[in-house]
């Protein structure tokens, strides 16, 4: 296979996603449908997604296209564990356990040939969000599974040898910005049906994740159950204690010196207003806000002033 014609059809796939993300004003989800329509290269259609899940080689190309991990639903254990190295890095699990099955060798050719790719996330049933460009740097036979480097900086990183602490926390930082982060973000938009919980605002380019404890905490996951949607202005000020969620009604409670102050038209109707609106919930039960994080994080807001 032409390793140059593959490389400018991997880098179309890049631009068409980056496309409908600015379309899509910053935030854009894809629906397994229409990655599986994929775009067109080369007068050909080119689906983006497998029809199972996994390792996805169209058939005209020896090298993968895109891997996927699958949606995991609120309440189970996230992928996120499993899914990274002692070094910060993120691994990808072969097809099965034989190295020569024909989607470990596409993916190893993406490898040799250091093509970038995507990686899907699901972050809803048939609903991904598209992490990319990524790049397979190394091979674990012993452990069955692939380095994906998720950030232009990880390609560099040596992973054949013992990692200071400091080199693990860097790798892990870039992991969370480049990962976690956005697929947190894109399952509790999701979840909350693209509207902020506090004020309804049903512009998801302006919406957040929030999380009730907060990122470093203990109980401080990325999970839905430790989300909240928020718009940019509800976020900041959950984040700063301007207002807080009652854990035992789930109505919003802005701060008492914030209620009796004076301004403009964004101080009564942003803020002052929500006072006692009853929270906007997920329609999925187990996505709701895990009681015993919001206790936490109400006792954090009563003490703030
Ligand atoms: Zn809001």
């Amino acid at each position: 296979m032409d390793t140059e014609y593959e490389r400018n059809l991997h880098n179309a796939a890049l631009t068409w996603l980056d496309d409908q993300t600015r379309i899509g004003g910053g935030f854009r989800l894809f629906s397994s449908a229409e990655l599986r329509e994929g775009f067109t290269f080369g007068g050909q259609r080119v689906p983006l997604l497998a029809p199972q899940p996994g390792i996805w080689k169209p058939r005209h190309l020896s090298a993968a296209l895109s891997i996927r991990t699958t949606f995991t639903p609120p309440g189970s254990r996230p992928p996120y564990d499993d899914a990274v190295g002692e070094d910060g890095m993120p691994r990808y699990k072969y097809r099965g356990e034989d190295p020569g099955h024909s989607d470990n060798r596409a993916l190893r050719s993406a490898m040799e040939d250091r093509l970038p790719l995507v990686w899907f996330w699901g972050v809803a049933p048939a609903v991904y969000e598209a992490i990319h460009p990524v790049w397979v740097i190394a091979e674990e036979p012993l452990r069955h599974q692939f380095a994906v480097a998720v950030d232009e900086a990880q390609r560099s990183v040596p992973l054949d040898g013992p990692v200071t602490d400091d080199d693990r926390r860097y790798v892990e930082r870039l992991t969370k910005a480049r990962v976690h982060q956005p697929v947190f973000r894109a399952q509790v938009i999701v979840a909350y049906d693209q509207r902020c919980a506090v004020c309804r605002l049903k512009y998801p380019s302006l919406l957040d994740a929030a999380h009730i404890l907060r990122d470093g905490h203990p109980r401080g996951d990325p999970v839905v159950e430790n989300g909240l949607a928020l718009c940019k202005i509800h976020h900041a000020a959950f984040d700063q204690n301007l207002i807080g969620v009652r854990p035992d009604r789930l109505v919003v409670e802005v701060r008492p010196d914030i209620r009796e102050d004076h301004d403009g038209p964004m101080l009564l109707h942003g803020l002052k207003e929500m006072h006692g609106v009853p929270l906007h919930l997920p329609a999925v039960r187990r996505a709701h806000p895990d009681p015993t994080r919001l206790e936490e994080r109400w006792e954090e807001f009563r003490h703030a002033v």
